[in-house]
């Protein structure tokens, strides 16, 4: 894979063809100059040392090099595993260039990595035909390499996004919790599972009190402040990864609490009546002259047959029960168990 290279390596449409030629001879460096100098597609660059190869190539980016086998101080052939050792250059393809037309030179030159061999001097419509031949090559693997670092970026951001996207669809926009789609799903599952465990399943259907008298003194903001704050105390008081804390509407909330039974509920909603309470948001025409809630609590075993919706009605019934007691007090469901806490 190449990693370290990029399309921008290859600016425009047309990408140009960059030669690196490694050879110690002036005069075999000028007949290839020569050989590539009325091709506009082509670019030639080279270094007379093979200790400037690596450097060279590493800045240059070429997209092939023609190595020579014979030089002063090196062997070609160590040149070539040098190149094939660099994670940068191992892809670049090699057209080795030799005096020798010896096929254990060629056989060797091909172990070490090279992809070609051509015997010095080669023809121009030859050393043309590889150079581009290899070239191409080259660049459409960077070109696929890129398409796909691409494709596996879109779907990375397009898989965050859809997460990003579900989430905003179960949150309520202003207080940030559950909203009421995601509760009315999560009651379905919720509803299921207890049916088939014939487990317990509670429901609290918390109200603000005189909320509306709250907006007039104090306005709209001062009231979403207030519904934000709401909505914390109740999410602070669920404690089991199951509970589900949620906007029903307006100021109305629900707390949904899985595998729990009327004393369990109770506390729960006691503790949420008294942290809003707690919070001492003024609202002079209410029951404490504080922002306050009333709950009504339901709780049933769901049986075959049953809908969830009774599970809903029972507990709204609680909720208009604990307004008619004055407000600002919790009720739950008077089949099961008749109560009232608070104030
Ligand atoms: P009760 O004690 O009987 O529940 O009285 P209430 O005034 O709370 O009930 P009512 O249903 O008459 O009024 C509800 C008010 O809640 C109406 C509206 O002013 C307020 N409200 C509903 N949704 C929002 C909201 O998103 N932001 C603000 N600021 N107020 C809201
Ligand atoms: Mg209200
Ligand atoms: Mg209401």
């Amino acid at each position: 894979m190449s990693e370290t290279h990029s399309l921008q390596d290859f600016p425009g449409t047309t990408h140009k063809v960059r030669v690196l030629l490694v050879d110690d001879q002036l005069i075999i460096v000028e007949a290839v100059r020569r050989m590539l100098a009325d091709q506009p597609d082509i670019e030639l660059h080279y270094v007379l040392e093979a200790a400037a190869a690596i450097p060279m190539a590493l800045q240059l980016k070429p997209t092939v090099i023609l190595q020579d086998l014979v030089m002063p101080f090196a062997d070609g052939f160590d040149t070539v595993r040098l190149f094939r050792q660099q994670v940068e250059l191992q892809d670049i393809p090699i057209i080795v260039l030799s005096s020798k037309d010896d096929p254990s030179v060629k056989a060797q030159g091909f172990a070490v990595g090279a992809n070609d061999y051509l015997v010095k001097l080669p023809d121009k419509l030859e050393l043309l035909a590889r150079i581009r031949h290899h070239s191409c090559a080259y660049i459409h693997r960077l070109q696929r390499d890129e398409a796909f670092a691409f494709l596996r970026e879109s779907q990375r951001q397009l898989a965050e996004a859809n997460i990003e996207l579900q989430k905003l669809v179960a949150l309520d926009g202003l207080t940030g919790i559950a909203n009421r789609r995601c509760f009315d799903q999560t009651l379905d599952v919720e509803w299921q599972r207890a049916m088939r465990h014939q487990h317990s399943l509670s429901l609290l259907f918390c109200d603000i009190d005189h909320f509306k008298l709250y907006n007039d003194t104090h306005g709209h903001l001062n009231g979403d402040f207030s519904l934000k704050k709401v909505a914390a105390v109740l999410t602070e008081n669920l404690k089991r990864p199951a509970d589900l804390a949620a906007r029903y509407g307006g100021e109305e909330f629900v707390v949904l609490l899985p595998h729990t039974d009327l004393n369990g509920a109770l506390q729960v909603a006691e503790n949420c009546r008294r942290g809003v309470e707690h919070l001492y948001l003024e609202n002079p025409q209410a029951p404490s002259g504080f922002v306050s809630l009333s709950i009504g609590v339901g709780c049933l075993i769901p049986q075959k047959g049953d809908i969830c919706d009774s599970l809903i009605a029972l507990t709204d019934r609680e909720l208009y029960r604990a307004k008619g007691n004055g407000r600002n007090c919790v009720m739950a469901v008077e089949s099961m168990q008749k109560q009232a806490l608070g104030s």
